[in-house]
């Protein structure tokens, strides 16, 4: 009976994947849904294709304005994932309006990292099952490349796990942002190359053009941008320090911290993820933290939460083996 209807069923398997790269929520209900495990090829040729267009660079080459504009696109969309898919979406760190909430959406998802509800649900997710088996991206479980990008190529990872984001479901914005997630991206670059094609045009002697800059601006800024956010999955949960004895196998990366902004001080983060700042002490630098201050000075955030001095004193490795250190 399964072989006798297999074959259009794959068939509209594989059109729905193509689909929901433009509507990421097309056919949900459908009965192949049940088949969850593996990856979905179709789905992720999006994913592949972001990756290979990157080596366009060898026949656009390079410009100076190119390469700042990929890099000011890293730290302005690395600060929208740090600052609000990460501590504002995933754990209401602090508050904000709906404008500015819809605006730094807006921002988090051009950078191709799906919708803030699929990244804060699966974020909840993994806070809940730290380095357990039910841990989506675990390298402790499932190894390096898995926790890296191996689990969001799989099927039971695309959509987006409403149960653990029913706060944000009354926003109807967030929610059709959520859904057509490629929309914003696909702006983004269709802009890049404008850009490219209007400075090539009227500034001649910046040396750029419309395909330098999408190879820059939108490809390879969001290629790297995706790398060093997913190390805070798999890197960060392998070396490092770990200051206090939480139940997972998290870290505190200095160097991991510098290229996410702030997110590597993550064995800080997993031992209290409610305060706004995740480098605990003066010499643990977050930038996304003095950014969100920032922005609380002018008035667009407010009530960032703080870091209680006991809970920051709490549960420390050292501090419990110093006192058997010290015994007779
Ligand atoms: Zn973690
Ligand atoms: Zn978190």
């Amino acid at each position: 009976m399964t072989n006798k209807f297999s074959v259009p069923l794959k068939k509209s398997y594989i059109l729905l994947s193509f689909i929901r790269w433009f509507d990421s929520e097309a056919g949900l209900d459908d009965p192949l849904e049940d088949d969850k495990t593996g990856v979905d090829w179709f789905r992720i040729i999006p994913f592949i294709f972001l990756h290979l267009m990157c080596f366009g660079v060898i026949w656009v080459g390079w410009s100076w304005i190119a390469i700042a504009v990929a890099a000011g696109l890293y730290l302005v969309r690395m600060f929208a994932i740090t600052g609000f898919y990460h501590r504002y979406f995933s754990h209401k760190t602090f508050k904000t309006n709906r404008f500015w909430q819809f605006l730094f959406a807006v921002l988090g998802i051009s950078s191709v990292q799906r919708g803030p509800l699929w990244w804060a649900a699966h974020h909840r997710h993994h806070h809940r099952y730290a380095d357990q088996e039910e841990d989506p991206h675990s390298p402790a479980r499932h190894g390096f490349w898995h926790s890296h990008m191996g689990w969001l190529t799989t099927r039971e990872n695309f959509p987006t796990r409403m149960a653990y984001v029913r706060d944000w479901a009354k926003y109807p914005e967030l929610i059709w942002l959520n859904r057509f997630d490629t929309l914003v991206p696909i702006l983004l670059g269709v802009s890049l190359f404008l850009l490219g094609e209007i400075l090539g045009a009227y500034n001649p002697e910046l040396g750029t053009s419309g395909p330098q800059m999408l190879i820059w601006g939108f490809f390879i800024s969001t290629v790297v941008l995706f790398h060093a956010t997913a190390t805070i999955n798999s890197l960060d949960h392998m070396f490092g320090k770990r200051r206090y004895n939480t139940p997972d196998t998290s870290r505190n990366n200095v160097f991991l911290a510098l290229i996410t902004l702030g997110e590597g001080w993550h064995n800080n983060h997993h031992h209290y993820a409610v305060s706004t700042r995740q480098g605990f002490y003066w010499w643990e630098i977050d930038i996304t933290y003095y950014l969100l201050i920032f922005l609380s000075w002018l008035g667009i955030v407010r009530d960032l939460r703080p870091l209680p001095e006991a809970v920051r004193s709490r549960n420390q490795i050292e501090a419990k083996a110093k006192p058997e250190g010290n015994r007779p």
